[in-house]
């Protein structure tokens, strides 16, 4: 019997959090998704919406015996980061928690994790880190899952990832996630291949189509859509919302989209998709 997975969303929002009235419908943190293949947790980001996981793990989420942790990250721009140094899992001596980020990513987060940014480095915490470098283009594997990374059209880069389940009755199990990436034309034919027949993309949607703003490294909705039809993927989630965008606003946009395509859902904090 295949295992579910369950796609929990923790944090929505793109550059910094908005936590105040008029934002918290879809959400006043920043990017955070969690999937739980059943044996494994896998962590998409550690933007502020982290904290909220970290917390729930504390509360009752914890599985039996152990708690192993895969935390992926798709860049250091700090609305992905800044809810890595205070996870409540980094505090638990009987914690496991990996995360992966391409070489470069790893060194400077070492040296962001310790004075003067913050009192703790890597190695001060109770939890064990292990540290697994990728690259764009490559093929990784967590227990019952395979791992592909792509690299994204985004300042300063980012990478992004495809999770399938490993075993061949559950292939068709995926998901692709797509933040912090320009879908311009010189990296939408790669991106399609990469989302090819995926159970759930995971797009960018800092821009609602009137504002995009080329250069700036990020995508609109109507774009995820048109990339999930081309990609024949089954649904799409936005998210990675700009800070600027009320719940009013972001409702009228959800309405458009949703006429578009069926398949479209625009993520909000606490939301859980099973695929
Ligand atoms: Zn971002
Ligand atoms: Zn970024």
């Amino acid at each position: 019997m295949q295992k579910e997975w369950q796609i929990t969303v923790w944090g929505v929002r793109g550059s910094a959090p908005r936590p105040e009235a008029g934002y918290l419908e879809f959400g006043g943190n920043t990017a955070c998704i969690s999937v739980d293949c059943g044996e494994e947790l896998v962590v998409l980001d550690a933007g502020s919406g982290l904290s909220a996981l970290g917390r729930s793990i504390a509360v009752g989420g914890r599985r039996e015996g152990r708690q192993r942790i895969h935390l992926l990250l798709s860049h250091l721009h700090l609305d992905h980061v800044m809810g890595l140094f205070s996870f409540p899992p980094f505090f638990d001596p009987s914690a496991e928690i990996h995360i992966y980020a391409q070489a470069a990513s790893l060194r400077s987060l070492e040296a962001l994790a310790g004075p003067p940014f913050w009192p703790l480095g890597l190695s001060d915490y109770p939890a064990t880190l292990c540290l697994h470098k990728l690259r764009a283009d490559e093929l990784f594997s967590i227990k019952g899952l395979k791992g592909y990374t792509m690299a994204g059209n985004h300042p300063n880069g980012s990478l992004l990832y495809r999770l399938e389940a490993e075993s061949t009755e559950a292939s068709e199990k995926s998901l692709t996630y797509a933040l912090d990436c320009e879908a311009d034309a010189s990296v939408l034919p790669a991106l399609t291949e990469f989302s090819h027949k995926t159970g759930l993309l995971i797009w960018d949607a800092s821009f609602a189509p009137k504002d995009l703003r080329p250069g700036w490294g990020h995508s609109t909705w109507e774009q995820g859509i048109r990339t999930r039809k081309a990609a024949g993927a089954e649904a799409v989630l936005m998210t990675h919302y700009s800070q600027d965008y009320s719940d009013s606003f972001l409702r009228i946009q959800e309405q458009e989209a949703a006429r578009i395509d069926s398949a479209c859902r625009f993520a909000k904090e606490g939301m859980v998709i099973t695929l």
